[in-house]
């Protein structure tokens, strides 16, 4: 297969993790015969100290025109004291999310079998395994509402607006997410969906329940689906996070959720997320910032960089077999006991540098 990638290290350890990824995706082509044609564009503060801006134009153009884009991470203190619009954060994330048309985001939460001591978890709730997906829809919802304050700015107010045709859309990417991990056997049972929501309270979630409810019985009835009140989805995250396959849920609740799953798997380090449109280009980056604090020490863990191009290769290219080899790459890594240090643990492990780690992934896959 032919694909344009655009590769966006970023700021901090960016373009160290991204060099990994890279590395690895290079790796794929030549055991699968791909032809993959990455080209690095600027971004975030490392672009804005080149040409004024965080985004440019040519960034944003190459990323349209591209098949997927693979991002490090944007920021730092350096470009903190810029005016809010010009930040790396909203000036290029925010704009890459709206220019791509990006509506759902994708999380996947696991815990990876020699890494189980990581989680703050009690040893028999982990054992029961867990892997989940949360699809958290990425455009509506309370951030983007109207909003404003009365009463001479004594009273505020936050809407919560939402369209049947964006929970639809958001609920698709959720179905046919649990239907493509039950494919790979990733998940212990048949596919599931959870959608979250609040609809004892809320009538958007009335409406997000009855909207998702209908798209089920008319095009997924194959998936299991069940509705759960977002207080009892926190709840059971930390109570019986194995109960959890796909978690469906609007902006806010995902927002939250989302880092709550990610706080139960240990390491901010190893994991992965995509942003996914209705065509086009989808965003693919690690959940991590840019780590000002390792930067430049070799010490940063590019797993989650890593993960997040196996899901490019799935989501964005259709190549399944190609992200399911670098992930079996990395859990072989792992299984011998190499370690970056946010991972490392006392017995058994060998503390090795980010492009160690990464030139071990790609060994392991070329073996095969
Ligand atoms: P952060 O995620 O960069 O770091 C939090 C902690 O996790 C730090 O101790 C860091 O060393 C550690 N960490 C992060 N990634 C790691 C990795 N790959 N390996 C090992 N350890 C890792 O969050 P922060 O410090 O709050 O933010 C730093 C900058 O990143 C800020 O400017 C922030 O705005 C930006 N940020 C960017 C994104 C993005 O680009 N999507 C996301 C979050 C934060």
């Amino acid at each position: 297969m032919k694909a344009k990638i655009a590769i966006l290290p970023g700021d901090g350890v960016g373009p160290e993790i991204v060099a990994e990824a890279v590395k690895v995706l290079e790796a794929v082509a030549r055991r699968f015969g791909h032809d993959f044609e990455m080209t690095e564009h600027p971004v975030g503060g490392a672009a804005y100290d080149r040409c004024g801006d965080c985004l440019p134009e040519t960034t944003l153009a190459a990323c349209k025109a591209a098949d997927a884009v693979l991002l490090g991470a944007v920021g730092g203190p350096k470009w903190d004291a810029l005016a809010p619009e010009k930040r790396p954060e909203r000036r290029a994330l925010l704009t890459l999310r709206s220019e791509l048309g990006l509506f759902a985001n994708l999380r996947p939460a696991k815990v990876w079998d020699p890494l189980k001591t990581a989680s703050p978890l009690k040893d028999e709730i982990v054992a029961r395994g867990i892997d989940l997906l949360i699809v958290r829809e990425l455009t509506g919802g309370a951030y983007f509402g109207k909003k404003g304050r009365g009463e001479g700015g004594k009273s505020a107010y936050d809407m919560i607006p939402y369209a049947e045709h964006e929970i639809l859309r958001v609920a698709r990417v959720a179905f046919e997410a649990a239907r493509c991990r039950h494919g790979r056997a990733v998940a212990p049972r048949p596919p599931k969906v959870t959608s979250v929501d609040k609809a004892n309270v809320l009538e958007t979630s009335r409406l997000w329940r009855e909207t998702v409810s209908a798209l089920h019985a008319a095009e997924y009835a194959d998936v299991a689906l069940e509705h759960l009140y977002v207080d009892n989805a926190a709840m059971q995250l930390v109570r019986d996070p194995a109960r959890f396959d796909v978690i469906l849920t609007e902006n806010m609740f995902g927002d939250i959720l989302s880092d709550e799953a990610s706080q139960i798997t240990g390491s901010i380090g190893m994991l992965p997320s995509a942003s996914l449109g209705a065509s086009g280009a989808g965003l693919y980056e690690p959940i991590h910032g840019s780590a000002p604090d390792i930067t430049g020490k070799g010490i940063a863990n590019p797993i989650a960089t890593i993960l997040s191009a196996a899901m490019l290769l799935r989501h964005a290219l259709g190549l399944s077999g190609e992200a399911d080899a670098i992930e079996q790459a990395v859990a072989d890594v792992l299984a011998q006991g190499l370690r970056t240090p946010d991972i490392a643990a006392p017995g058994g492990v060998q503390t090795v540098s980010t492009s160690e780690l990464g030139d071990a992934i790609e060994a392991a896959l070329i073996k095969k």
